[in-house]
């Protein structure tokens, strides 16, 4: 199994961090992506990773975080994206993540309750075509992060597309969207899938017209704890969890959830540019 998004650079694993990998290599794991949110998020997944052979990272600023850059606007992109730059030829990292647009209201973050305007999304726009020419100039992956924004990304993603990012990016925690379903399949992108599959319905029907051949598995730890461990309050969610995913995955497909296993670990290869 390949966990192809979980945030083991967040406080919520600090100083447990190699239990929880231990864990996940016990439960089957074979591999773990770490995106970054952020820039200090990025560098701390990269010293993680430093550690594991089979762990690997994504650095890039989460549309969230255009909150941060609306005093400096342009020249904050340009500052985050030469500090970006200063990461990128580090070992294991292999795509640029996790960046995207997010319009969600988020309720609890340091930012306070806030809208995000045009301003702002302008912004988060113009952050995240600046990391996909990072993406490509440095031949890197991309971990695509869409909350509430499907036509304003889906219009990037067509303007910018480059046929370099076919088999190399992902919808991570796609919604369940036909729209995103279709450009994903037109543009050769794979979807990700998480522990809300266990308990959203929609999620669960949505699975059902996905390719395998398109499909991811991630855990996006430390949130979207899967069932039965949601109702158990099982906190927090860890890439141990992963075959739980699977498992569920697999009977709602009707399909051995040992090839469940072997398809979307050889998708995140594929995804990553990793020899298996
Ligand atoms: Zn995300
Ligand atoms: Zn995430």
């Amino acid at each position: 199994m390949f966990d192809t998004h979980c945030h083991l650079n967040f406080s919520r694993f600090k100083d447990i961090a190699s239990d929880v990998v231990l864990r996940a290599e016990q439960s089957g794991v074979k591999g773990m992506l770490i995106p970054g949110t952020d820039f200090v998020t990025s560098k701390k997944a990269i010293e993680i990773a430093h550690n594991y052979k089979n762990i690997y990272v994504a650095i890039g600023i989460h549309p969230h975080h255009a909150f941060a850059l609306q005093e400096k606007g342009h020249e904050g992109i340009s500052e985050n994206i030469e500090m970006l730059e200063s990461l990128i030829t580090e070992q294991k990292v292999v795509a640029i993540g996790e960046i995207g647009l997010d319009k969600h209201i988020y309720l609890k973050t340091k930012y306070g309750i806030r809208q995000v305007d045009r301003e702002l999304l302008a912004l988060q726009k113009e952050l995240l075509v600046a990391q996909m020419d990072l993406a490509l100039t440095y031949k890197k992956s991309l971990i695509l992060h869409n909350w509430e924004a499907k036509e304003e990304i889906l219009a990037i993603l067509s303007n910018r597309w480059d046929r370099r990012f076919e088999r190399r990016s992902v919808f991570h925690c796609c919604e369940p969207d036909m729209d995103l379903l279709e450009f994903a399949h037109d543009h050769k992108m794979f979807i990700g899938v998480d522990g809300d599959v266990t308990y959203d319905k929609k999620k669960e029907e949505f699975i059902k017209k996905v390719p395998l051949d398109s499909l991811v598995l991630e855990t996006d730890s430390p949130y979207l704890l899967p069932e039965p461990l949601r109702s158990q309050k099982k906190y927090p969610n860890e890439p141990s969890n992963l075959f739980v995913i699977a498992q569920y995955i697999a009977k709602v497909l009707s399909i051995d959830v040992d090839e469940i296993i072997r398809k979307t670990t050889e998708n995140a290869q594929i995804l990553f540019s990793l020899s298996s």
